[in-house]
């Protein structure tokens, strides 16, 4: 197992939001998280960058505890986060926003982990100059998703990739996370956009209230009568 969290309790001050949360997310596999607003989607994944600690239970990486580690420590671990708002560096052209994300990568590995975001996103080679706050929110998704991978991640996680886009972009980011996965990644989805987080997912898992209420393959949760009548608008 690559990733395993095990009865997480977390929240923000006293306020408990995740409450023994457990989840599993295996080498290779693409997961998505869904639920409702405020179900503890977000709190899960900044858990497992350590943007929050855990108050008790366990996040293993590859076995190792990482439930008290700092942010870059888990990065350099190989588990890498894509916040829901994408925390570009606005004023900095795309390549800069690039470069920045292999800060804890040897120098000499910069331009092949370069020329791989640009077979994924063409449009970020085109538009390496450009500043990143001036840049369409897609193509800034785009370069979020790109700037995590200059990190060389064993494990991806996204909020809510798909928030705001356009449906032709949401099917173009879809498509590279699948490709990303091909290309050797790990990825833990979490998406309101839940048929088409569900149509690319191996697994997953539904979140109520801070807690796991459903788990399935995505095929599995896609065709279950309480996910389409609450979460496919079915
Ligand atoms: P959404 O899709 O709306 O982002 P979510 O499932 O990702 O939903 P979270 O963002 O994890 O949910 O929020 C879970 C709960 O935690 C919500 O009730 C929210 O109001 C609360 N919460 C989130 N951030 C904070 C914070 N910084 N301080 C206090 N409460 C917070």
């Amino acid at each position: 197992m690559l990733l395993e969290v095990k009865n997480v309790r977390a929240g923000y001050r006293k306020l408990e939001i995740l409450h023994e949360l457990s989840l599993h997310v295996g080498s290779g596999e693409i997961v998505s998280l869904i639920g409702a607003n405020g179900a503890g989607k977000t709190t899960t994944l900044r858990s497992l960058a350590g943007l929050i600690h855990p108050s008790s239970g366990e996040i293993l990486f590859e076995g190792v505890p990482l439930q008290s580690a700092r942010p870059d420590q888990i990065v350099r671990a190989g588990l890498v986060h894509v916040a829901q708002d994408r925390a570009l560096f606005g004023g900095l052209q795309v390549i800069e926003n690039l470069v920045m994300g292999a800060y804890t990568q040897p120098k000499s590995s910069v331009r092949a982990s370069l020329e791989r975001v640009f077979d994924l996103f063409p449009i970020l080679q085109s538009r390496r100059t450009q500043r990143a706050e001036t840049m369409s929110g897609g193509q800034q998704q785009m370069l979020a998703i790109g700037r995590a991978l200059m990190a060389q991640p064993k494990c991806l996680t996204l909020d809510e990739p798909s928030i705001g886009l356009a449906p032709n972009l949401v099917a173009q980011v879809f498509a590279a996370i699948q490709k990303i996965r091909d290309d050797g990644a790990t990825v833990l989805i979490v998406e309101q956009n839940a048929s088409q987080a569900l149509a690319i997912s191996d697994r997953a898992y539904v979140l109520e209230s801070g807690s796991v209420v459903l788990e399935g393959t995505g095929q599995e949760l896609a065709d279950s009568a309480e996910v389409r009548k609450a979460y496919l608008g079915m």
